[in-house]
């Protein structure tokens, strides 16, 4: 069985999977003990198919947010070999995201390489299709939010699937999943680093456009009128930095 992602796109922070290869595919082992940074050396007792395996059993994460960044973490490296796959090379700190849209945070402030992480092999890469039977990972390498190079394969032993969620624009017409269209209408989500700089940019862009000399009090009220759509708590935090 394979399990694709539909729609992959390298903009927007994740992809949707299909819920029918999500409910069909239980995981078939547990993670116990999490305990003291490590993961229990007993975590692939009774995996059926890895008895005897000589080297050491392949993790693959798919993710760097939340999830994925911090099992890669976690994970211990003498027992497995672990890559990790995500068109993002960072871990983003997702709460104080608002405050970098206006310059209360850097943007390195929220910030972690995943690179930083010991001994865990990185891939900048979109997964768009996942092999069940023959355990493959079907990859599409990403550079600057846009495809790079040509689609490769992993395998794995293990797979983790952190890869978030989209977007959700309950069908409101004029707004795309993808950002960057978006942004030729005005429009701007929060939920990446891109993002913030692309709403940072066009805030300042709007300063300078209302202090251009001559402008009449409806252009100075034109330039500085923001409608933040949603009432969520990304909404108002993003409100209150504004
Ligand atoms: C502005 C903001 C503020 C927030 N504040 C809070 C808060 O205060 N408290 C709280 O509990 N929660 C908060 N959240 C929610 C929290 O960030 C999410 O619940 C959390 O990020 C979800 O973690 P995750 O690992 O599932 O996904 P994410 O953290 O979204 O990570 C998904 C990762 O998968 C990668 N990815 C996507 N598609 C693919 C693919 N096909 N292949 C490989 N990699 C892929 C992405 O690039 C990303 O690295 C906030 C969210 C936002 C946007």
């Amino acid at each position: 069985m394979t399990m694709g992602f539909a729609e992959a796109k390298p903009r927007g922070s994740a992809l949707k999977m299909s819920e029918t290869a999500v409910a069909e595919k239980k995981p078939d082992f547990e993670v116990k003990n999490i305990s003291s940074g490590t993961i229990n050396d007993t975590y692939l007792e009774g995996v059926e198919g890895m008895e005897g395996i000589k080297r050491k059993p392949r993790v693959v994460i798919l993710g760097a947010g939340w999830g994925g960044y911090n099992f890669g973490k976690m994970i211990n490296k003498d027992e497995f070999e672990v890559t990790l796959i995500s068109p993002r090379n960072h871990f983003l700190f997702t709460p104080l995201l608002p405050s970098t849209t206006v310059g209360t945070l850097e943007y390195k402030c929220i910030q972690e390489p995943v690179r930083s992480i010991k001994d865990l092999k990185y891939r900048q890469a979109l997964a768009t299709n996942i092999d069940f039977e023959s355990k493959k990972i079907n990859c599409r390498p990403v550079c600057n939010d846009d495809y790079c190079g040509l689609d490769y394969d992993v395998e794995y032993d293990q797979l983790i699937v952190a890869c978030g969620m989209t977007n959700s624009i309950f069908k409101t017409e004029g707004v795309s999943q993808d950002p960057v269209v978006n942004q030729d209408n005005h429009i701007y989500f929060l939920k990446s680093l891109s993002d913030a700089k692309r709403i940072r940019n066009r805030l300042i862009d709007c300063f300078e456009r209302a202090s251009n000399p001559g402008n009449t009090k409806e252009e100075i009220d034109n330039a500085l009128n923001f409608v933040i759509v949603g009432g969520g708590p990304t909404s108002c935090e993003f409100a209150g930095e504004l």
